[in-house]
């Protein structure tokens, strides 16, 4: 059951500030890209909170990829607008993508973080690595159908259990 937790919840991935992650040595994020960086099938500029943390974190010298189960040419375009690494379809919660992303990054996994908005894709691939897992609220209810109940499922998942670690972003 601890595989199915996050170690740390916000609402959305630019309330993770940089200062918050160096204080847990975490030095890079592997960031899934629907419905955590921009809402599901999104495809139009960047949003401003989100350029605006992305830039934060590179000043700050925290290392980012996008580890996404989207489709190559979505990911392309967003990898390329974003300004990031990424890699498409990698099957989460398998760790193929996470093992992409610690190779492309140059960390260990205790510097790693995986940033989400799903439970049984994000969080549990990233526990089962022993990477520290971010779950972010999912920007959009836009998914595929299956994922419609996988969400009522972790919503119930979540509601019965207290919080593992209730942080706010400084
Ligand atoms: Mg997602």
């Amino acid at each position: 059951m601890r595989l199915l937790f996050p170690a740390a919840r916000f609402e959305r991935p630019w309330q993770i500030a940089p200062s918050w992650l160096r204080a847990r040595g975490l030095k890079g994020l592997l960031l899934d890209l629907d419905n955590t960086l921009i809402p599901y099938g999104y495809e139009g500029p960047t949003p401003e909170p989100l350029r605006v943390w992305l830039d934060e974190l590179k000043r700050s010298g925290i290392a980012a990829c996008l580890v996404t189960n989207a489709k190559p040419g979505r990911t392309r375009r967003w990898a390329r607008k974003l300004g990031l690494p990424g890699i498409a379809l990698v099957g989460k919660p398998l760790p193929f993508g996470f093992f992409w992303g610690m190779r492309q990054l140059g960390l260990e996994r205790k510097a790693l973080a995986v940033v989400g908005d799903q439970i049984f894709t994000d969080v549990l691939g990233g526990n089962l690595l022993g990477l520290t897992t971010i779950l972010v609220a999912p920007l959009s209810d836009k998914g595929l159908p299956h994922t419609r109940w996988v969400r009522a499922l972790e919503r119930r998942l979540l509601a019965a259990t207290p919080t593992p670690e209730k942080e706010e972003s400084e």
